[in-house]
């Protein structure tokens, strides 16, 4: 027997995890519901990262959650003014009571019997066995391993005498103060950290394989602060948030509609900023804007940092580690007190959790997303994901909405299992159409989606409110049912063979 049952159980105090937990109390108060923590903070992401500068990048007004106003001046906010923003918010309505911290989330066996989930946890640094069950699992529990980062196998590298710093394990002590710092990688976590550490470093290189689109923008949002001063704060913020969504839409849609101009008007903006500067090299990728993400640079800090003269980039490939610097393939040496390896995050999905339907264990990268946030056969299930083209927490907060409509729904009609029903003809596609290859690493262990409705995913803001908001939650395909009623086969069957398909867009990934 289970030590507690709840309703439902989060999984995950981040920012997604806290937004469901709000969406709960809001609209469903009557259900019993708990958070499972890992670690013991809130904030996930937000907590966890403590790189110089760390920072979002994409804009709060759409970061932020649409029942709380961010009124902080910077849209583009630094990482310790996120982590107070979900802490505030589980503090303001006592979300911080509901949170068991320092209990990971192994197991979660269903029982279409009982309708319930078996929930095995470790508690504490001791890993005490326990076990918790509820009703409805909902995982926020983000996209990536906590405990470790990507590090490429770079040859030579055990052979380098300097200071080695993965940016998601940042030593609090660490002084740079003078000292010639490599960072490594061309992703969000190196745009932010050269310009962050050539305040204090005597020089830093940013070494990268090949180019990424890199714009900025202005940290305050002139619209923003100009409404902020006007109208009163739910008002203002409901506003830039609408201007932002609509402006995101239409900007990706012309980006993907018209590469080549695209192209042309991110890479003058460069030119602009870096008159001298070999642009072509450095800053012209090999694809088309948007088939990987774009690195947003608030205020031009990076361009800043290299017409300074601190910083500069190398683009070239690694040959091997000396004692005190870099190889590159090119001949050229680069001689570093420190690198920063900025390779990347590990995937992991929804937490690492093991999951079980009915006795069989269920291979998450045999089942397809459903609406992007249940998976084929896998009842009474929903995992927190955003998107790849805008912030996280739109889809976060749509899929939360979705999930309650959901629970009143199956209340008024006496069902207690909801279960995306299998479908052998809709042809597979990868569920992240992203080239990065932290995607094609983890591609093995990731769902799939599928070519049509409701299995395909959009990337769409509008097309999601439409369809989670207003749309059927009896469509056919999400089969809802009784305890102890629902036929063995729909578990069972995966969905269709894993085949490998074109990929294109981007996922939010920081390095
Ligand atoms: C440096 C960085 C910058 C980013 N910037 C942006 C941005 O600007 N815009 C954007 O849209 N996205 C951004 N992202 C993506 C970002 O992760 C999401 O925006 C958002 O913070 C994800 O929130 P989350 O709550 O879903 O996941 P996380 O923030 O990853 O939180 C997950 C929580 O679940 C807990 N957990 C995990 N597994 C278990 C388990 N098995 N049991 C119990 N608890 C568990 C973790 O400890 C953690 O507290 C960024 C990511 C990084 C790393």
């Amino acid at each position: 027997m289970a030590e507690q049952h709840f309703d439902v159980l989060i999984v995950g105090a981040g920012l997604s995890g806290v937004g469901a937990a709000w969406r709960l109390q809001h609209d469903v108060p009557h259900k019993s519901f708990a958070i499972l923590e890992a670690r013991d903070a809130i904030g996930g992401t937000w907590d966890l990262f403590r790189y110089p500068g760390v920072r979002s990048d994409s804009d709060m007004y759409t970061l932020g959650y649409a029942f709380k106003p961010w009124i902080r001046p910077k849209a583009i906010a630094d990482g310790p003014s996120i982590r107070d923003y979900v802490r505030e918010t589980a503090r303001e309505n006592g979300i911080d009571q509901r949170i068991l911290f320092q209990h990971r989330a192994k197991h979660a066996a269903w029982s279409s019997e009982t309708a319930r989930w078996t929930v095995d946890v470790e508690v504490g640094p001791e890993r005490r066995p326990a076990q918790l069950s509820a009703n409805f699992l909902i995982m926020g529990a983000g996209y990536y391993r906590y405990d470790r980062g990507y590090l490429p196998d770079f040859p030579g590298f055990d052979r380098y005498e300097g200071i080695k710093v993965h940016p998601q394990f940042w030593p609090e002590d660490l002084d740079y103060t003078g000292k010639k710092v490599v960072v490594i990688g061309s992703g969000a976590t190196a745009v932010t950290l050269v310009p962050a550490m050539a305040q204090a470093a005597g020089h830093v290189t940013m070494l990268q394989r090949s180019p990424t689109y890199v714009v900025s923008m202005p940290a305050i949002d002139p619209f923003a602060a100009w409404v902020h001063k006007r109208l009163p704060a739910k008002l203002a913020y409901e506003l830039v948030r609408f201007k932002k969504i609509v402006l995101n839409i239409v900007m990706f849609h012309r980006t993907r509609k018209y590469p080549e101009q695209a192209k042309k008007f991110l890479l003058d903006m460069v030119r602009k900023e870096l008159p001298n500067y070999d642009v072509e090299t450095h800053f012209t990728p090999r694809y088309n804007p948007w088939d990987q993400r774009l690195c947003l640079v608030p205020d031009s800090d990076l361009f800043q940092a290299i017409r300074s003269g601190k910083a500069d980039v190398v683009t070239g490939e690694i040959e091997t580690f000396t004692s005190d610097g870099i190889k590159l393939k090119s001949g050229e040496v680069v001689p570093a007190d420190i690198v920063v390896t900025a390779t990347g995050l590990e995937l992991q999905f929804i937490g690492g959790v093991e999951i079980e339907v009915d006795g069989e264990p269920v291979k998450m990268s045999e089942r397809m997303y459903y609406k992007g946030m249940m998976f084929s056969g896998v009842p009474n299930l929903v995992s927190l994901f955003g998107y790849t083209n805008a912030s996280f927490t739109l889809k976060v907060d749509l899929t939360c909405e979705y999930v309650t409509r959901m629970l009143k729904y199956m209340d008024r009609k006496g069902y207690q299992i909801a279960t995306p029903k299998p479908d052998p003809t809709v042809k597979p596609a990868p569920w992240i159409d992203l080239k990065s290859g932290y995607v094609e690493r983890s591609r093995h262990l990731l769902p799939q989606q599928g070519d049509r409705k409701p299995w395909r995913l959009y990337q769409n803001y509008a097309l999601d409110l439409l369809t989670l908001r207003f749309g059927r939650l009896n469509d056919g395909v999400l089969a809802f049912s009784k305890a102890g009623a629902l036929a063995k086969p729909l578990h069972g069957a995966p969905s269709t063979p894993p085949v490998a398909m074109p990929v294109e867009t981007r996922v939010p990934e920081p390095a």
